[in-house]
């Protein structure tokens, strides 16, 4: 399996644990009531461990599912989304490696259906950022390490998912608000999330006639250890979209309960943007 690359200019080691944050990001509003909505369903999330990603999964949880997700090796945070999860009373199945590598891909979906023998709802949500002010400090061993994790397991891992979906599955993958509006401090990663919009409506054209619906959610700022390991200027996050403020996971993973669920029925090809009140097109 491939080594994990690091570069100079990260503040910390990728990934971030959530763990460390300080405050802890709010993964569940305490009054959000489940109401069967993904009864018996099986949910397998990528980046789940922390973040976006454990939200939706324990949203997820409340709604009737199990879970398993994929994470790099963050082995504390995974096994407290394990213990949230089974708080819940559903069952999860964390499985740590590298979506780089298709073979191991292969092997975490195989793994989810030998225990749960299902997947309704799969999340492409694992990504990696490095800021660079100027396209000239970024190297080719950066842009090949954000391509390589953000958008080239979005296929390996739906490849290897599809043959297990039915008809009324769903497919959620995570953008960014950058894909919209560009980021001149992350040329690179805006570029693979609008590679994944891209993916996301070709994919939903294509899956339509099997009735597996393809969305997307396309965050602003969000406090997660993504955004910890990334950036140096925290103060100030968030603060210049309309309501101000930096969003909460618990304030992202509704919109992943209802892309997953049948209430999007009529829905495919689009994307959620959960960014603050920026407008965007499309
Ligand atoms: P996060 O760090 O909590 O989650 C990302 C996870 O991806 C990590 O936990 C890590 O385990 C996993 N990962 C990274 N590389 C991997 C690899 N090679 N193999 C296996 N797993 C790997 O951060 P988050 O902010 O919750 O990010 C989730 C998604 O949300 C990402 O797609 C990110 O681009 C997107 N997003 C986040 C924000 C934000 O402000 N936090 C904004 C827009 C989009
Ligand atoms: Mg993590």
């Amino acid at each position: 399996m491939k080594k994990v690359i690091t570069f100079p200019e990260q503040k910390q080691e990728l990934p971030g644990n959530e763990y460390k944050m300080n405050p802890e990001p709010e993964i569940i509003r305490e009054n959000y009531t489940g109401s069967g909505k993904l009864l018996g369903k099986t949910a397998f999330i990528t980046g789940g461990d922390s973040g976006i990603g454990r939200s939706a999964a324990v949203h997820f949880a409340r709604e009737g599912a199990n879970i398993a997700i994929v994470y790099l090796k963050e082995n504390k945070d995974a096994l407290k989304t394990k213990e949230l999860i089974e708080k819940e009373g559903q069952q999860c199945l964390i499985i740590s490696g590298d979506l780089t590598d298709e073979k191991f891909c292969k092997k975490a979906v195989k793994e989810c259906i030998s225990l749960f023998r299902t997947i309704n709802v799969l999340v492409n949500n694992a990504a990696i950022q490095f800021p660079q002010n100027e396209l000239e400090k970024i190297t080719s061993a950066q842009l090949h390490k954000t391509f390589e994790t953000n958008i080239y397991p979005f296929f390996y891992v739906t490849k290897a998912a599809l043959p297990y979906l039915k008809e009324g599955d769903s497919i959620i993958n995570t953008s960014s608000v950058t894909a919209y509006r560009g980021s001149e401090h992350l040329v690179d990663y805006s570029s693979t999330k609008g590679a994944i919009v891209s993916f996301t409506r070709s994919l939903s054209t294509m899956l339509a006639k099997r009735k597996i619906r393809v969305n997307g959610v396309a965050p602003g700022p969000i406090w997660t250890p993504l955004i910890v390991a990334s950036f140096d200027k925290l103060k100030d996050f968030g603060k210049d979209n309309p309501i101000g403020r930096a969003g909460q996971p618990s304030e992202v993973a509704p919109a992943y309960v209802f892309l997953a669920c049948e209430d999007s029925s009529y829905i495919t090809g689009q994307f959620i943007h959960i960014n603050g009140g920026e407008l965007v097109g499309g």
